[in-house]
């Protein structure tokens, strides 16, 4: 393991998939790392996602956010090879290759359009005249669930000290800042730094809001309702999307199909309604999923932003810093997300992480 000369002590709160991925990125830089999940590690919206690796297939425009997200794509395939050599957990990695349907006149243009950006690029995409339809090459998914439960092994095996069952209910701070946090059962843990990876909740963790400089629902839950279902494997080959409607195949045959987007608080109930848009999208794209059998559904809340954007980095309070508000791409970016955390709290100024810079929210 590398260590740097400038060791830190450094809480990380929540186990989703970003504190867990923010976790093992600190190990690698030498900090000592503690890591508190108020339940337990990738429960949350990091369990219930399709698992999307999709740079490509939803932006309209390059920009900074592509940019995010093409580097988010790489370093999640890096971290799985990672995770198999250093825990020996195997995450399985979809199909490559994401299809995209036009809904309408409108919808194909825009299809069109976005797969002309992205030649002029030199990222690999397909226009399919005929049928209407794009094919990304490089998109791909991943398991989510064994991805979460790897991170979590991975930020153990380096060394972090990962709690559970053990919620933060406060910051510690001094006239310099954030100086550690309180727990639910009454200890105190002092650090450096405080990275908050809480998800949807990140600014209901009291003082985080404050301290951020943030309004209390700077971060807010977007619900998303899956179906699971069982087919032969096979069925269907790659991941098909369209009308923000998608269906993802897993190699034994079950089929992921998402989603939708509702602000309803914090509440994870599974609709009629839901279940039924999110099954119209489903059979929309792939008619012949109508005849097959629903495994399970679920609910998971998506931690969103005020500009849709993520908030990685520094705080205007010193030793505070957040990961979170990755709305629909949290899988994609918390590989990415944990290096430029760790690079963000050694002084490096990432390029890539101006686009997630806290400060733009900040009041
Ligand atoms: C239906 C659905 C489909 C999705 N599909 C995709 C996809 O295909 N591709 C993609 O890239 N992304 C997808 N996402 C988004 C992705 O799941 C999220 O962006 C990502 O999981 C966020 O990770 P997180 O670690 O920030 O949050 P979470 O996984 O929610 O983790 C936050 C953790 O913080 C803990 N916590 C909360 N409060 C406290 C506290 N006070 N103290 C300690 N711990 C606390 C919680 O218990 C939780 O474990 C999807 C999401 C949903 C809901």
């Amino acid at each position: 393991m590398t260590t740097t000369a400038q060791q830190r002590s450094v809480v990380v709160v929540g186990g989703g998939m970003i504190g867990c991925a923010v976790a093992a990125a600190l190990r690698v830089r030498g900090h000592e790392v503690t890591l508190c999940e108020g339940a337990t590690t990738g429960g949350e919206a990091s369990f219930a996602a399709a698992g999307i690796l999709g740079p490509q297939l939803e932006h309209d425009e390059d920009g900074p956010a592509v940019d995010l997200g093409l580097a988010g794509r790489a370093a999640t395939l890096a971290w799985v090879r990672a995770i198999r050599e250093e825990t020996g957990v195997d995450i399985e990695l979809g199909a490559p290759g994401a299809l995209v349907k036009a809904m309408d006149d409108d919808d194909a243009r825009a299809l069109e359009r976005r797969v002309t950006w992205q030649r002029a690029r030199g990222l690999r995409a397909e226009w399919r005249a005929d049928a209407r339809e794009a094919f990304f090459v490089d998109d791909t998914t991943v398991d989510t669930r064994a991805y979460a439960h790897g991170l979590a092994a991975l930020a153990r095996r380096r060394g972090a000290r990962v709690l559970t069952g053990v919620p933060v209910t406060g910051l510690l701070r001094d006239a310099d800042g954030v100086r550690g946090v309180t727990l639910a059962d009454g200890d105190e843990l002092r650090a450096d730094h405080v990275v908050v990876c809480a998800g949807a909740w990140s600014t209901t963790v009291p003082g985080v809001a404050e301290a951020a400089s943030l309004p209390k629902g700077a971060v807010f839950p977007v619900r998303g309702q899956i179906v699971e279902l069982v087919g032969p494997p096979g069925l269907v080959p790659t991941m098909v999307y369209g009308g923000k409607g998608y269906v993802v195949p897993r190699r034994d045959g079950r089929l992921i199909c998402g989603s939708t987007m509702e602000k309803v608080g914090f509440d994870k109930s599974v609709t009629a309604g839901g279940v039924k848009m999110v099954l119209e999208k489903a059979i929309t794209l792939v008619p012949a999923v109508a005849e097959l059998r629903v495994n399970a559904t679920w609910a998971g809340l998506r931690p969103a932003t005020l500009d849709g954007l993520p908030l990685i980095g520094a705080t205007r309070t010193p030793g505070l810093l957040l990961a979170t508000g990755h709305l629909r791409n949290g899988v994609l970016l918390a590989a990415i997300t944990g290096e430029l955390m760790g690079a963000i709290l050694d002084g490096e100024r990432p390029e890539l992480a101006r686009v997630g810079d806290p400060a733009r929210l900040a009041r």
